[in-house]
This record gives structure tokens, sequence and C-alpha cells, in this order.
């Protein structure tokens, strides 16, 4: 790389080492679900790398590790830069922590060429963003984005019925005072590395994608209501087959999602009822994820989408009901962070591309109150959240220089 930071590659790699430590359920799997023992040891880990990178560590209210490398103006607003370090269970060792190694690399790095910034920098371990333990995504982000209220902290339980808010007390964190995580009017601006979950920038042959914008995800529930009957001696001419309804709606998704460009349409989980052999299925239910970097493209193939499956369901004499439990707007990462990555790839005559993510992140939480950017390297064959999840040393390093070069730009 052409740039005046050099990433450090035996360090990044003792780092993720040693962080796929805490919480280790196999040869390359983590389980470490957030304010657990394992993620709380993960983020003291991660707190004592900063330390002795000469940051000062602090936790917010809601438990985000910030460390802080001075500037030399008093009182100029940071640049942050942040991930997170759960996992989902049986999860993989890079997801989110590359993000929080590279940014104290970074630090690292700008430390060793002797570069003083005008603004601080600071590094931020976010918590939770994974939703295995309390059903909901990115809650450190939605923190420090300000969205996170208090009676979310007594709604939201875990499997064992324990609060968020007692998981936050039990590791000493400080729930009542929850806003005060917010980084309202706190940050310059917000840059998160994090390894892309896909296949696009491997098929493209590039190292790193400048992110355009965040998909926002709508979700919903599909109830289809038909009539079971006995499989053999109902004529096919009287079924009212709520499976076979479902099946045309569920190609009419994929149908009107090729249609549309940037979206993508899934039917993950589907459940017939009764669920026999011999019975024509009298119910069905499906969930379906529509996600989308446009809001109106999203919304135009949401509405087709509503529609295909009424006219679907009135072709069969089928009942029909759509709940929706998901409903987020595409975020759009900000124009000036943008534009400034793309020139800093460009200056560095870095192996980049502009593109955007499909999958969510806390960047587009954080966005609700900061200038936020993200930068993306590869997954090797797009694997994500298993075991099986890899991203070169190679292109950790050079993620990590590219993201060096942009905290000491914005820094200055
Ligand atoms: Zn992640």
């Amino acid at each position: 790389m052409p740039g005046q930071f050099s990433a450090n590659r035996e360090r990044l790699q003792r780092d993720i080492d040693a962080l796929a430590r805490f919480g280790k359920s196999g040869p390359t799997a983590i389980t470490r679900l957030a304010f657990t023992d394992e993620d709380n040891a993960a983020h003291r880990y991660a707190e004592e790398l900063m330390r002795k990178e000469g940051l000062r560590t602090r936790y917010d209210a809601f438990g985000n590790l910030i460390g802080t490398r001075a500037g030399s103006e008093e009182g100029a607003k940071p640049v942050m830069t942040g991930s997170h370090i759960d996992g989902p269970p049986d999860g993989g060792i890079y997801d989110g922590v590359i993000g929080v190694i590279a940014g104290i690399e970074a630090c690292r790095a700008l430390t060793e060429t002797g570069m003083t910034t005008r603004r601080p920098i600071e590094v931020v371990a976010v918590r939770c963003e994974h939703l295995d333990r309390f059903g909901v995504s990115c809650l450190g982000s939605r923190a420090l984005g300000g969205k996170l209220k208090q009676d979310d902290l007594d709604r939201l339980k875990d499997e064992d019925g324990i609060s968020l808010r007692s998981a936050l007390k039990q590791c000493g964190f400080q729930p009542t005072e929850l806003a005060s995580a917010s980084l309202r009017d706190r940050a310059h601006a917000w840059i998160e590395l994090h390894v892309e979950q896909g296949r696009v920038l491997e098929d493209q042959g590039k190292i790193i994608g400048v992110v355009t914008a965040i998909a926002g995800p709508t979700r919903y529930k599909v109830h289809v209501g038909g009539k079971a009957d006995h499989s053999g001696a109902t004529p096919m001419s009287i079924r009212r087959d709520a499976l076979m309804g479902a099946a045309e709606m569920i190609l009419d998704l994929e149908r009107l999602t090729q249609e549309t460009a940037d979206c993508v349409g899934t039917v993950g989980v589907i459940r017939a009822f009764p669920g026999a052999v011999h019975t024509i299925p009298g119910a069905v239910e499906f969930y379906v994820d529509i996600r989308g970097v446009r809001i109106n493209d999203k919304a135009h193939l949401v509405d087709t989408f509503c529609q295909a499956m009424e006219e679907r369901a009135r072709g069969r004499d089928l009942s029909l009901k759509v709940e929706t439990f998901v409903d987020e707007p595409p975020v759009p990462c900000t124009d000036w962070v943008v534009a400034e990555l793309n020139a800093i790839c460009g200056d560095l005559g870095a192996n980049f591309m502009v593109m955007p993510s499909g999958a969510g992140h806390d960047t587009q939480h954080v966005a609700a109150v900061a200038d936020v950017g993200m930068l993306f390297i590869p997954s090797a064959g797009g694997i994500a959240h298993t075991p099986e999840e890899y991203t070169s040393i190679e292109d950790v390093a050079y993620g990590t220089e590219v993201l060096a070069e942009a905290l000491a730009r914005l820094a200055d």
C-alpha cells in the first residue's frame, strides 16, 4: 500500500487470535452473547489493548467501550471508529472484531509515524450488535444514536427472563443514565470498518468497499388460510390449499425483486399446518425479509408484493393476513464522509469500489446523530456468521491502512 501508515500483520493476527479465545466454541468459532462473562472478558481484553496503546479508556452507561487517542486541540470533537465484538452462537471470529482491532492498530500505525492529530481519535467496541440474546440487533449503537429508551431496557428480555436493564446492572453499567451514551453533537465523524459478509468484493476482485448506504429491512409474517382436507378424497378442483397459494406468493416475491434494482427478498421460514403427508395444508405461515438501499424502490416492492399476495389469495379463495414486525428505512452514509473516503482511496491508489451494504450494521444507528461512513473488506466466499467466516490477514492489514489514513485526515 502506498499510504504513509503501515499496519503490522503479526500484531493484527495476534489480536484476532487473542480475542477468539473468549467464548471459543470451536477451532474458529465463538459463542459470545452480549453481556455474558465471555463478552465482558473480551471487552476487558480490548480495553487492555487500547491502554497499552496509550488510549484513555472508559465505558459509557450502556457498556460501550471507548478508547481515546488525544488530539492537540482542546475541545475538538473526535473522529470515531468502531464496531462490535459480540457474536452469534458458533459465529466466526472476524465479524465486528476486525473493526475494533483495526481501529486500535490504526492508532498504533499513526503513533509509529509520530503523528499527532488535531482532533482526538476514539476507538469504540460497541455492545450487543447481535440479536441472539435480546431479540433486537444493534442495541449498543442504538444507545449511541440516542434511539434506545428507558422502557426498552425493561421490555427486552433474554430467554431466561433477564431484562436488558438487569443485565446492564449486573455488569456494573448505569441503565438509568442511558441517555448520556448518545453521541449527539459529540462526534466529528464516525467510520466503521467491517467484513463485507457478502461476495461482491471478491467477485469484483476488489479489497475495499466504500459504503454508500445501508439497506433497511422490512419484515413481515404472512398467514395464509385455506381448508385442510383429505389428500386422497378431495379433487384438485375444489381444494383450498394454503401451501400452493403461499408457493405462488413466494415465487412472486422472487420475480418482483428481480425487477427492482438493489433490492433483495427472502423467505427464510415457512410452516404448513397441520403438517401431515396425507392432509392438504389448511394454513401456512411464512416470514418475508425485504431489503433495499433506496427508500422509494423498496416501498414500491413492498406494495406490489402485497398486491400480488392479495391477488393470489383471491384466486384460490384463501384468507390472507400480513403482520409487519420490522420496517426500517435504508440509511445513507453521509455524503461528505463518503466523498472523503473515495478521495482517500483514490489518492492511495487503493483497489476499491463504491457499494451499498445489504446487511445491517451499527453505523446505521450512529447515523441518527453523527456523520458516518463505512469501509468493507472481503469475506472469503461471502460467508458470515459461521466458523468458516474468513478474511485474509493481508486484506485486514490493507483495510487497516486505509482506515488509518482516513482517521488521520478526518482528524486533521
Ligand atoms: Zn457485524
